[in-house]
């Protein structure tokens, strides 16, 4: 059993969250994507952005739906100029599978920023 690809999706946090049967401090919502800051923030800026409809990677996302991770990457554009990141510089981190660090099988994209990043990620 894999820890994040065999969660079933009704015990999705993502999707309760989108739901809003679990409360989020919500920054942005589109037709496409909410977008939430993180429980555990791991810089000045950390807000996580996920498709509403649920997906369990940026692969599974992009082969279901191009055209929906097309908008999904504006979306998170927008967020970061709204943050007040666009021209300062950020990071936008896909965590996939159990190498990749991802605990939550519904696809998101961390928006990182208001500090200087290192590099390379541990
Ligand atoms: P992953 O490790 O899958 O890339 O990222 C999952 C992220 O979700 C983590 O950064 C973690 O801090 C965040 N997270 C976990 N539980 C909650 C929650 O209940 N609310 C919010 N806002 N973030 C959460
Ligand atoms: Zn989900």
């Amino acid at each position: 059993m894999d820890p994040v690809y065999d969660q079933p999706m009704s015990d999705c946090l993502f999707c309760a969250i989108v739901a809003g049967d679990i409360p989020a401090a919500i920054v942005a919502e589109t037709r496409d994507t909410v977008a939430f800051r993180d429980i555990s923030p791991q810089a000045p800026v950390h807000v996580l952005v996920v498709p509403r409809a649920h997906h369990q990677d940026a692969a599974a996302l992009a082969s279901a739906d191009p055209a929906l991770a097309g908008r999904f990457l504006a979306d998170v554009a927008a967020v970061a100029e709204a943050e007040g990141v666009a021209g300062s510089g950020h990071r936008i981190v896909f965590n996939t599978g159990t190498d990749g660090g991802q605990t939550v099988g519904h696809v998101h994209a961390h928006l990182l920023g208001g500090r200087g990043m290192s590099w390379p990620p541990g």
